[in-house]
């Protein structure tokens, strides 16, 4: 028997350079090459809204099997919603004012080289906590993520949140520029797996794959067959091996048959 597998994509860094939209050479090669072989899913941590911008609006749900935003918290299949839980409901109202709090009061005292808007973004399955403010443009935001290079700002700042906040069931990710995600234990990439049904494999493909990285535990989880790439030109590369494989998979098969047959 042919197996059946999915593909299943991290956008920013995967799919895509990091906050852009995919470029027409890698979607013509995906929706002309792949999808005869395989079914296509995507998981992004950032919302609906992002991903549709970044991978071609509306028709997206038309394009790919499944599509996760926020780890899988915004999930649809065949374009149509599945039933979903949220951060206030899993943390509790007030231990979860208390942590915002201490964010918004620790980004107060901090001093960058400069500042924008938008320091805390609310999202379904997770808070989304940027120190420099969301709204930089891109120019900003290479310019904060060469500052945090050097200065460690989102890694003393996680820190800072542990000590505050030890016994709060919560992971900590850094993912993109200028950000990190806050998230109930196993709310990361694994959570969208567990609306995936009916395949033998589930290739992921991720960028950010090693241990506090974004992809780590969905490329290390046992439901997955990981592929770390560096940028969408590898994700090409790397999905041309998997369908030479594939295809020669199904090609000893096939020539086993007749005998298995005798
Ligand atoms: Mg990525």
């Amino acid at each position: 028997m042919t197996k059946k597998i999915i593909c299943l994509f991290d956008v920013d860094g995967t799919l895509t350079d990091p906050r852009q939209a995919i470029k027409p050479s890698v979607e013509k090669f995906l929706f002309e090459t792949v999808k005869k072989e395989f079914d296509l899913a995507v998981v992004g941590g950032s919302d609906l809204n992002k991903i549709k911008e970044q991978l071609g609006g509306k028709s997206i749900f038309e394009k790919y099997k499944y599509i996760f935003a926020e780890n899988g918290l915004i999930a649809f299949r065949d374009g149509k919603q599945l039933p979903t839980e949220t951060i206030q409901s899993n943390i509790g109202e007030e231990a979860l004012q208390d942590f915002i709090n201490f964010c918004l009061k620790y980004i107060a005292d901090l001093h960058l080289p400069f500042k924008r808007g938008t320091f805390i973004e609310f999202r379904t399955g997770m808070l989304n906590v940027s120190p420099v403010g969301r709204n930089c443009t891109k120019e900003e935001r290479i310019q904060f993520y060469e500052y945090d290079r050097e200065h460690q700002i989102r890694q003393k700042f996680i820190q800072a949140l542990k000590k505050e906040f030890p016994d709060l069931p919560l992971t900590y990710s850094i993912g993109g520029q200028i950000s990190f995600d806050v998230f109930p234990f196993g709310w990361d990439k694994t959570y969208c797996l567990r609306h995936i049904i009916g395949y033998d494999e589930i290739h992921f493909f991720g960028d950010k794959t090693t241990e506090g990285g974004n992809d780590y535990e969905i490329y290390e989880s046992d439901l997955t067959v990981g592929h770390r790439v560096t940028c969408p030109e590898d994700t090409v590369n790397q999905l041309n091996i998997l369908m030479a494989l594939t295809r020669e998979r199904r090609e000893r098969e096939q020539l086993g048959l007749p005998m298995q047959q005798a």
